[in-house]
Order: structure tokens, then C-alpha cells, then sequence
């Protein structure tokens, strides 16, 4: 389908970008890759009045060393992720997840920035931020703020970013030695969404598991952690077993749907099954 009608900025700064939707109200948006929100405008279930393109913005685009953290710019594409040096030195799990982000066109032209912002609860990269902890700097004609992950995302589709604000940069802290990481993803195809995905990041020391985090993936409408199974993980055995006791706690307290590929108590199951896996990857068991 064609999309509505829409008047289309491409700012030269992100001044110019924030002045844009400023000046457009509630009725302008951001692109960036393109690779979600087109779909929208095609099939009409976004018709945005005005676009404000960033795709030219470059103070929006790369990874910085900032000591106890990565900054890493909204407009940062897929394939920069799984290729960055720094990012595969210090935030593995998210080249890992990023790398099983739909096929290498896509990763190509989508954008780290946009997948937070699209927050698409089968989304692989808002579970890795949400278990790093990680930070979005978003910016408005007020200046810049900062949300943590775990208040960023809102709802299905919803994030803390203002209708009139861009996200700039994501901060993901250095977890410095000792972590292990994996991201476990089933997907029905071969390049598909995930119906589930797990995002482990866990620290071993002296035989034991000293802290785990867990993200989950498209087991509610916002990512999710696995509290339960982290509580139970931590100070307990590096053992398959201890793994996969917590693991059966996976999906306490999430709240996934069901639809025409899953029903919510098999992606339950999916949970349990792929934390146990992708814990015990994390932990080297
Ligand atoms: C066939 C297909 C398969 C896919 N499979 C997967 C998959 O398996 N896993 C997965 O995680 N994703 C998947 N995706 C989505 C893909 O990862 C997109 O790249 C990503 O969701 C959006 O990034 P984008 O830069 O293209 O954002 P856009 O489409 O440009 O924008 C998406 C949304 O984010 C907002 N936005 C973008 N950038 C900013 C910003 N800087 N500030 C404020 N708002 C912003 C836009 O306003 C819009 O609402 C798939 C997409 C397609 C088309």
C-alpha cells in the first residue's frame, strides 16, 4: 500500500532535528533506518503528518569510550554493532544479539536507536539493554535527560521518549572481568522474530555463580528480567543442575501473549527452556 501523505526534513544538526518536531507537534516523527516504521506508513498504521529523517545526523552515529561505559549512538546500524571492536571487547551480548536481528540488509540500514524506540516487545535489543542496565540520553528543547532501561520501557510500542524528542545515545556500562554472556533466541524460520529470547549476562567466581542477569524477550509487552531465576542464581552452584532449577523460574510474574505462532504458556515453557541454555552458555557449564 501507499502511505499517506507526509512532509519530509532532513536536518542538518540535532538542533535542527529537535526544532523540526518541535515545530511539528504531535503529528511528527522520527526515521531513522526505516526498517519498522516504513511497514507502519505502508500499511497506514502510522500517518505521521510530518518525518523528521536523522539518517544524515553523524554526531548520532558510532561507539565511544567513555571508561565505565559505551556510548553508542542512536543512529549506530546492526552491522556496525556485530563489527565494532569496542563493543565485542566490552558488550558482547549485544554483537550477539544484534547479529540475530532479522538478515544482513536489514542490519544494514536498521539502527540500535530505533529498535529501542519501536520497542516491539520481539525486539532482541531492548532485553540486552534492559539486562546491562543501560542508559538512553534523549533530547528535546528542554536539553537532554537520561532514562534508566528499566523506566524507558513503557508499554507495547511505548518508550519514555517525548513525542518531540530524539534518543542520541545509549550508555552501556563496562561490566568489567569475570561476566559471560549469551543470547538465546527460538525463532519459528531462519531470520524470523524471536518467539522468545534471553538475554544472559552472568559472573562467575570460585565455582559459583556470584550474580546473573536475565532479560526476556517477548514475555510481556515490555522486555522483562527473570527476578526470580537472578535471586536464586546468585551465590548458588556453577552447576547444569543449580542452572536449571532456577531456570524453572523463568517465566514468574511475566505476562506474554498469544497469538498466531504461540500461545502464552508455550512461550512460558520457551522461557524456562531457553534461560536454562542461554544461563548455562553465560556460565561457561
Ligand atoms: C522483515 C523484518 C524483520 C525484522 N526482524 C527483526 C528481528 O528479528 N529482531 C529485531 O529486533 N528487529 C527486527 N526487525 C526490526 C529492525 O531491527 C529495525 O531495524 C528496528 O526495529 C528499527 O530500527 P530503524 O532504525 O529501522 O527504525 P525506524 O524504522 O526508522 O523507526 C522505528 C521507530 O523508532 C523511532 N525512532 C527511530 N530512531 C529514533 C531516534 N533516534 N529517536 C527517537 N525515535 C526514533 C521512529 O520514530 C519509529 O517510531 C525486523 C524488521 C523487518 C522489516
Amino acid at each position: 500500500m501507499i502511505p499517506a501523505k507526509f512532509d519530509y526534513v532532513r536536518p542538518g544538526s540535532l538542533d535542527e532535528a529537535v526544532s523540526a518536531l518541535a515545530g511539528g507537534g504531535d503529528d511528527a516523527k522520527v526515521i531513522a533506518g526505516g526498517q519498522s516504521l516504513l511497514p507502519l506508513l505502508r500499511l497506514r498504521l502510522a500517518y505521521p503528518e510530518l518525518l523528521v529523517d536523522v539518517g544524515g545526523l553523524d554526531e548520532l552515529r558510532g561507539v565511544t569510550d567513555a571508561g565505565d561505559a559505551l556510548v553508542i549512538g542512536a543512529r549506530t546500524t546492526h552491522h556496525q554493532l556485530i563489527r565494532d571492536p569496542l563493543v565485542a571487547e566490552h558488550c558482547g551480548l549485544l554483537a550477539q544479539a544484534a547479529a540475530t536481528v532479522a538478515d544482513p540488509a536489514i542490519r544494514h540500514r536498521g539502527t540500535l536507536g530505533g529498535s529501542l524506540a519501536h520497542a516491539d516487545p520481539a525486539g532482541d535489543l531492548p532485553a540486552v539493554a534492559l539486562a546491562y542496565g543501560a542508559e538512553m540520553v534523549v533530547a528535546g528543547a528542554g536539553g537532554r535527560r537520561t532514562v534508566p532501561a528499566a523506566d524507558f520501557f513503557r508499554d507495547y510500542l511505548a518508550t519514555a521518549i517525548g513525542a518531540q524528542e530524539v534518543l542520541v545515545e545509549v550508555r552501556v556500562p563496562k561490566l568489567g572481568a569475570g561476566w559471560g554472556f549469551h543470547y538465546e533466541k527460538f525463532q519459528r524460520t531462519s531470520q524470523a522474530w524471536a518467539l522468545v529470547g534471553v538475554a544472559a549476562l552472568v559472573r562467575r567466581s570460585n565455582g559459583s555463580i556470584a550474580e546473573a542477569r536475565v532479560g526476556l524477550t517477548n514475555m510481556g509487552s515490555t522486555p522483562v528480567r527473570a527476578a526470580r531465576t537472578e535471586q536464586l542464581l546468585a551465590g548458588g552452584d556453577a552447576t547444569a543442575s543449580a542452572v536449571a532449577a532456577a531456570a524453572e523460574h523463568a517465566a514468574d510474574g511475566s505476562n506474554p501473549s498469544t497469538d498466531l505462532h504461540a500461545a502464552a504458556d508455550y512461550r512460558r515453557h520457551l522461557a524456562r527452556v531457553l534461560t536454562r541454555r542461554a544461563v548455562a552458555a553465560a556460565a561457561g557449564i
